[in-house]
């Protein structure tokens, strides 16, 4: 193939003049061997900005925040099912609910902001995936608790 260098069309043989534009600058189509492959290769190496501190430090605390999360929303879970017949645990096991379901929420968040900075650790996707998990815990929790107050009412 050879190219206009002028307006680009192609020509499948050498042609001295270009019946588009006239100009006389037709050379051999240059193949752009580097386009794909390179842009792969760079670009890989160049993501895992794991040593981002931000990115780091935000995993960290969404990790912490998402185990803290899991586990009181767990607790209140457990909970939930001895307020069916006491008033005072549905309503602590309510408040449990909705105050942890806070750090859960705070790791699923975290988790992400980490990850968007970059940051590749596991510690993030833990935060994150556990923040998730007790949000779903505190609902259930939530839920079962107002029907333990429903009941002993
Ligand atoms: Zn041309």
């Amino acid at each position: 193939m050879f190219v206009c260098k002028n307006c680009g069309e192609k020509f499948d043989t050498q042609v001295n003049f270009c019946n588009q534009c006239g100009s006389s600058a037709i050379e051999p189509e240059e193949i752009p061997v580097y386009t794909a492959e390179p842009v792969y290769t760079y670009s890989a190496p160049v993501a895992p900005a794991s040593s981002s501190p931000a990115g780091k430090i935000l995993g960290i605390i969404s990790m912490v925040c998402g185990i803290v999360g899991i586990f009181f929303t767990g607790i209140s879970f457990f909970m939930s099912f001895g307020g069916f017949t006491d008033d005072d645990i549905a309503s602590m096991a309510m408040f449990y609910a909705l105050f942890f379901v806070a750090f859960g929420i705070a790791g699923m968040i975290l988790g992400s902001m980490s990850k968007n900075k970059g940051f590749m650790g596991s510690m993030a996707t833990v935060g994150k995936t556990l923040g998730m998990v007790s949000i779903i815990v505190a609902g259930v929790a939530f839920f079962f608790s107002f029907i333990g107050l429903c009941i002993n009412a």
